[in-house]
């Protein structure tokens, strides 16, 4: 009788060793990708084990090491070799100017145990030269734009009150009033956002925001001819500790855009009340109002609402992101609610003093 294979026995073995052909398939593909995966990357990238050895490191690291002093490469590389933690630290290299920024984490196993760290290097220099040379650009508009700007505002506003003008050259020396508004506004928001040099300082002060809101609304019911301009002073002070410039500019751009967006008139309502422990100033309009699904967007920078009625209305987009800026670098926030068609309210909340 001839022997019959043990299929039984035969066969578990070649099923295991199948398996274990399989998944050291497996494991050899995803490393494959992995390692593709941050060499696509453009970051320079290096991981080494607990022992500090070099586990792995990407091309683009390979050519920063070339370019850049060895020396200063590695104590970059070293200054954050104990860290248990991410961390981020930006570098400026000793006469090239270049700037890295180093990002570095420990890499754990499954069980939490540290067994490496991974270290990522950007190269931010062209990111940086940008900023300073819109830093740069920014302060050019701030001294050639601005002044000659707030003269003509001023020599307009002579001419209204004292010029005797009427009919069509009264409307013709409004309309460049207006217009010089307008532009010194765009002046104002991009000069917020400079981030350095002169003139960008918090000044703190203690006052009533109710007396900044008077003003305002005296300024603005001269131009905002169309709409009524609404402000019930509240009986209790509403004191705050704040840059009054900054705030005036916030409350400016809720009232120019109160006034914008409602194209036929109505009225804006200010309001200001105290609640436990902060001022909510609110402005209320009967304008145009924004779409549900264009809310997420408004504070972004230059960004606008597209709506076949906003097209016609002029902005670029900067007077919320700035208004939400200036009220986080006072702890506050800034909010609002809108319903198409009816208007839209904005208000902002500031500690109280
Ligand atoms: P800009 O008015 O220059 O476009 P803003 O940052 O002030 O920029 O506003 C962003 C967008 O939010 C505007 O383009 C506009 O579509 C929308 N928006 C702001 N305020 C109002 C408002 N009161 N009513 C309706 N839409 C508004």
């Amino acid at each position: 009788m001839t022997a019959q294979p043990d299929t039984a026995r035969d066969g578990i073995p070649r099923e295991r060793d199948l398996l274990l052909a399989l998944t050291r398939n497996r494991q050899d593909r995803f490393s494959q990708i992995a390692r593709a995966g941050l060499e696509a990357l453009g970051d320079a990238i290096q991981i080494v084990d607990s022992r500090g050895e070099e586990l792995f490191a990407n091309e683009r690291l390979r050519e920063l090491q070339k370019e850049v002093d060895r020396d200063q490469l590695a104590e970059l590389m070293d200054a954050d070799a104990e860290a248990t933690c991410r961390s981020r630290t930006e570098w400026e290299l000793d006469g090239s100017g270049r700037v890295l920024e180093c990002v570095t984490a420990p890499l754990k196993d499954s069980l939490g145990a540290r067994v490496g760290r991974i270290l990522v290097l950007r190269d931010l220099t062209a990111e940086r030269a940008g900023e300073r040379l819109q830093d740069e650009l920014i302060s050019i508009v701030s001294h050639e734009l601005r002044t000659p700007l707030v003269s003509t505002l001023g020599f307009t506003n002579v001419l209204l009150r004292d010029g005797g003008l009427a009919g069509e050259t009264r409307q013709a020396v409004e309309t460049i009033r207006d217009e010089t508004v307008r532009v010194l506004r765009i002046v104002d928001n991009l000069l917020h956002f400079r981030r350095s040099g002169d003139g960008f300082s918090r000044h703190p002060s203690r006052f009533d925001l109710s007396d900044m809101i008077d003003e305002q609304v005296v300024i603005f019911r001269t131009t905002a001819v169309r709409h009524d301009v609404r402000f019930e002073r509240p009986e209790e002070p509403l004191e705050v500790e704040a840059d009054r410039e900054w705030m005036t500019q916030v409350l400016t751009n809720l009232l120019t855009n109160a006034v914008k967006y409602s194209p036929a008139g109505g009225t804006i309502a200010i309001a200001g009340e105290r609640r436990d422990g902060h001022i909510r100033v609110s402005v209320r309009d009967e304008g145009l109002g924004i779409p549900e699904d264009q809310r997420d967007k408004v504070f972004e920078k230059f960004s606008r609402v597209e709506t076949p009625e906003t097209e016609e209305i002029e902005g670029i987009g900067l007077g919320l992101a700035l208004c939400r800026e200036i009220l986080a670098d006072h702890e506050g926030t800034i909010d609002f609610e809108s319903a198409v068609g009816h208007g839209s309210t904005f208000w902002f909340d500031l500690p109280a003093a």
